[in-house]
């Protein structure tokens, strides 16, 4: 919850309970917003006065992964991992196996050959090296597809 110190168009001063920031500004735009004292409905934010009833205003956090019950009372490594492993799991149901066709079938695509979609499969480092230097994005998987496949 966030508290607004609010103003009518009158000077009165009042507070106003919001979920978020934007609440206020859709409920006002929907004129939901009232003064209790004169029920002006043109009612604006006191600006500087901002403050939410955790302490603190809206904190700009970094994006973090959105936290599951399943990641309750795990270290943050064990959850790296876990969403490391459900991205390789989304990235290989959902790219074709090309196996060791990789290196030729990445050129194909980038070069509009081959019909874009996303592919999977073996390169030796030399090769891979190739296709940065080609300027073809292509990222290596540290754990072999393969493990995680059958
Ligand atoms: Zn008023």
């Amino acid at each position: 919850m966030i508290v607004f110190d609010l103003l009518c168009a009158d000077g009165h001063r009042f507070e106003g309970w919001f979920g978020s920031a934007g609440e206020f500004t859709r409920q006002r735009d929907r004129k939901l917003l009232s003064c209790p004292t004169c029920s002006s409905p043109k009612v604006s934010r006191v600006p500087s006065a901002t403050r939410a009833n955790l302490g603190a205003t809206e904190p700009k956090k970094p994006s973090q992964p959105v936290k599951t019950p399943e990641m309750e009372g795990k270290d943050p490594f064990a959850i790296a991992q876990m969403l490391y492993s459900r991205m390789l799991d989304e990235l290989l149901t959902k790219s074709e196996d090309v196996g060791k066709e990789f290196p030729a079938e990445a050129r194909k695509i980038f070069y509009e050959e081959s019909p874009a979609r996303a592919i999977r499969g073996q390169a030796t480092g030399e090769e891979h090296q190739e296709l940065l230097d080609e300027g073809i994005p292509v990222a290596r998987l540290p754990v072999p597809p393969t493990d995680k496949l059958n």
